[in-house]
Order: structure tokens, then sequence, then C-alpha cells
């Protein structure tokens, strides 16, 4: 199936193919490791994902996808030097080498950025590679070298930095985002990472050394510029070294549109002679907390490992996620988690009942393709190929539930049926493929149940209440139907 994404370099949506048809290359910004992943961060993660299992099962694209870990810039640098118990193996690690401090550090918040995607059913065998920053610092020199050459690049103070007005006379600066020239100010150097486009300046390329950081030795015609690479050179360098120029899809949160991924972009042009590092620049929206903007000032600042230590599950904050699109602004509340862990259930539950209506089949007709299994795969996949609007593919899921119970299916129509869940299952990821598990209730549960069972039949709604409280602290919940009740353990 075609699909359609918004770009922001063209500001519209449109039709997706890869340059070298044989595979999609895929690069996103990864996270900066000094600290565990925030929600917010979250969702910028689980955009590519969604994209790259889009694109693969939707699209039939094989894809490369390489997810860069920032493990040098101001924050680990800063937060390395420090030290943390959180961090250090054991008391008296932490040496005086600041290179060994900040591998330390890095290692050590990589392994729990891994666990959290993992939480979130983003899977190692899905990356081409996830490359450290420090291991291509030999490509960032070359390629400053480069941007010196074509002379939009000098050095002050050891430091070499980017000439934005330079470049901006013979190349536009602002394609990713809006720019005003008026705002820029020439000649004004910036050392910082981030910075507003209120204040466009040059900004640096390799930092010169300071006392007690981490540094790398970079001869610039014969003078050594001992120092560290600058934020932005490290994604530019990256993304060329293991996918080359120009790639298909490049990805991270709106807030990388300015500065990062325009100088990103500008580094390329001026350094590689690319035009465009990649075709496609795709960007997720923010998510909120409570219709606020999320902060550790304001206590509404959440990590997954916050929620987690709540009693949430992972994957009912990634089924929330789904149920907005990309590309609005995504407010999390506790109760919108909650109704996705409900909604998730109900689909597990289907998937399981069309499981067992599917075992029934004798003998596996060749070249079916029943009506119902074409319905369903064409309505959700036709919402997930139209720009990942994955709100609109969990719809027609629930609409398609509704219409075509388990039972209504013949044994060879739920086969069909479980194969495309299946098939949207790899890209949404919120549910599992198997037999309904069987549930072995011990006998003083189900005498327990039996007696709330009769007390609510007889309306003694506080002996009920009373037994009802004894299941929950033995692990079960009991549901009333009608005429009888079921029992499962609490999540
Ligand atoms: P960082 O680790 O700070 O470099 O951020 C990693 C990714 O998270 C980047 O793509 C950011 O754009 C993204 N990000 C940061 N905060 C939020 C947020 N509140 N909502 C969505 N994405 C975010
Ligand atoms: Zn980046």
């Amino acid at each position: 199936m075609n699909i359609r994404l918004f770009n922001t370099l063209t500001k519209r949506i449109d039709a997706f193919s890869p340059l070298d048809p044989s595979r999609v290359r895929m690069y996103s910004c990864g996270p900066t490791v000094y600290d565990v992943a925030h929600i917010g961060n979250m969702r910028a993660f689980l955009l590519p994902d969604l994209l790259q299992r889009t694109l693969r099962v939707v699209g039939g694209f094989d894809v490369s996808w390489v997810m860069n870990i920032t493990d040098i810039d101001d924050k680990t640098i800063r937060d390395s030097a420090v030290g943390s118990e959180k961090w250090r193996p054991e008391m008296g690690t932490q040496t005086t080498d600041a290179l060994a401090n900040l591998k330390m550090l890095t290692a050590f918040y990589a392994e729990e950025f891994h666990r959290d995607l993992a939480s979130f059913n983003i899977v190692k065998k899905h990356f081409a590679a996830q490359p450290l920053a420090t291991d291509y610092i030999p490509q960032m020199q070359a390629l400053i070298n480069d941007i010196m050459s074509s002379g939009y690049a000098y050095v002050s103070e050891g430091s070499v930095y980017f000439n934005v007005s330079a470049y901006a006379k013979r190349h536009e600066y602002g394609r990713l985002f809006a720019i005003d020239k008026e705002n820029f100010r020439e000649g004004v150097r910036i050392d910082a990472d981030e910075y507003d486009r209120e204040s466009v300046s040059d900004f640096v390329l390799w930092k010169a050394r300071k006392d007690g950081e981490p540094y790398w030795d970079y001869d610039v015609n014969g003078t050594n510029l001992p120092g560290r690479p600058g934020w932005h050179i490290e994604c530019s360098a990256m993304s060329k070294e293991i996918l080359g120029l120009p790639f298909d899809i490049h990805t991270g949160g709106v807030d990388l549109r300015f500065p990062h991924h325009e100088d990103e972009l500008a580094q390329c042009t001026a350094g590689y002679h690319e035009h465009d590092q990649a075709t496609f620049w795709v960007h997720n929206e923010f998510l909120e907390v409570e219709g606020k903007k999320m902060s550790k000032s304001l206590g509404n600042f959440y990590t997954m490992r916050d929620l987690v230590a709540k009693g949430i599950d992972p994957l009912d904050v990634r089924y929330a996620m789904l149920q907005a699109h990309y590309r609005s602004v995504y407010n999390f509340t506790f109760d919108i988690v909650q109704g996705a862990t409900t909604a998730r259930k109900k689909i597990q539950d289907y998937v399981y009942d069309v499981k067992e209506r599917s075992s029934f089949v004798e003998r596996e007709a060749e070249g079916a393709d029943p009506v119902a299994a074409r319905v369903l795969r064409t309505t959700v996949f036709t919402e997930l190929a139209d720009d990942l609007h994955t709100p609109k593919a969990l719809a027609a899921l629930f609409s398609f539930m509704s219409q075509h119970s388990a039972a209504m299916l013949s044994p060879e129509e739920a086969l069909s049926v479980l194969g495309v869940l299946s098939d949207i299952n790899d890209v949404l990821a919120v549910f599992e493929i198997s037999d309904r598990p069987v549930v072995i209730i011990p006998d003083n549960v189900s005498a327990i149940a039996q007696a709330r069972w009769a007390a609510r039949t007889a309306k003694d709604w506080s002996e009920s209440d009373r037994l009802r409280a004894d299941l929950t602290a033995l692990g079960w919940t009991m549901n009333d139907g009608k005429d009888s009740f079921t029992l499962e353990p609490t999540l």
C-alpha cells in the first residue's frame, strides 16, 4: 500500500517512496543519556518505531533504522563531573579521568534507555545501529574540516564556529523552520547547544577544551585544537557515515526543528555538498500532562519508571499514545491511561476468541481470502498509510470487532482474520497473538466468590462488599454478569 507522510521540508503530505527502492534509510535523533527517559521522550521514540513498523508491514519495505545515542554534550559532561550514587556501580569508582567518568555515566543511562524501549515494545532487532557519538569523533572532525574548506566555518579562541550569515548568503537557512533574517546576529557566537530562533548566531561545531572536561585532539592546519564536538555536528556525521546521504527519513520531536535539525541540514550542505540530508523530515508534537507543559516545578513530570511504580503497564501508555495522531499535542492523563487499559483488554479478548474459533479449522483452504479479513486489512492499513493515523486505525479495528464477533466467523474466516490481526499487531505492538491463558482458580478463592455471589443475589450488599475486598486482597477480580460471574487475576 502507498504511504503518505507529512514532510516538514515541503510542509505538506507527500507520497513516500525511498531513494533506493530496496530499502528505506531512516535516522532518528535519540536520547541524551544523562538521565532516564521521561514520557515526552517516549513519544519521540514511539513515532519512528511506529513509522518503521508501518513502512515494513503496510508499505512492504525493508527498513534500516538508526537511532543515535548522544553521550557527549553539555549535560552528560556536567553530570559525569559531579558523580552520583545512581550510576556509580560502587562508591569510589569515579576516577580522575573525565572521559572514563563520562563513559560510566552514559553507559549506565544507555542501559536504562534500552530497558525503557523494551518495555514499550521498541525492540532491538528493528535497529540497524544505535551509534554512540563518542565513537564517531574522527568523522565529525573531517566534516568540520570540509565545512571550513567551503568557507563556512572559522576558528575563534580554540573553538570552531559555523558562519551562519556567510552560509545564508548562498543557501537557504530556515528550510525546516521559518527564521526571520532580521534575527541573524552577525558575528555573534553561541556555545550552547540549545538556543531560540530570536538569537540566530554562529553556532559551535567544535568546543575548546575546558579544565576537567573530556577532550580529543584535533589537528587543524598543523595547530592542535583539543576539545569536543558540538551537539549538531554529531548527527550530521553519524547519519552520513552509517546511512549515506541523502537518506530517506529523519525524525525527532518538533523542538528539534530549530536549531538542531536546521543546523544538521546546513552542515551537510556546507560540508558534504548535499542539498538534502534527508528527503523526508518527520516530527512528533509534544506531550503535555493534564493540559500543561510537563515540568519538574509543576510536579507533573513523569519518567516511565514513575508510571511503572504506580502499577501502570507501559504498553497501556503506548496504546494511549497511539490513540492520538503524532502531529497533535498529546495530553497525558491518568484517566486516559485507564481507558487505554480497558480498550487494550477488549482487543486482547477478541484476539483470544478469534484464536479459539480458528482452532476448529480442519484443513486450511488453499488461497482462501475471506471477505472479512480483507475488510479488516484494508480499513486499518488505509488509515496507517495516511500519515500514520493511528486513532482512525484503532477506530476501524473496533468497528470491525463490533461487526464481526468471533462467533459469527467461520473457523476458516477466523484463521484469516487472525493473520490480519497479527499483521496489525506487527505495527501497533500492543497485544499478543496467543491462546487465552488457562487460569487455575484456587479452591479458597472459588469458595469466597460463590459466597459473594450468594450474598449479592440475596442483596446483602455489605457482605458482598466485604467478600469482594477479600478477593482483592488475594489478587482476584470478580466480574459480575447478569446470571453468572467470572474471576480473573488482578493485573
Ligand atoms: P533529549 O533526550 O532531551 O535529547 O530528547 C529526546 C527526544 O525527546 C527529542 O526528539 C525531543 O524532541 C523529544 N522530546 C522532549 N520532550 C518532549 C515532550 N514533552 N514531548 C514529546 N517529545 C519530547
Ligand atoms: Zn540529532
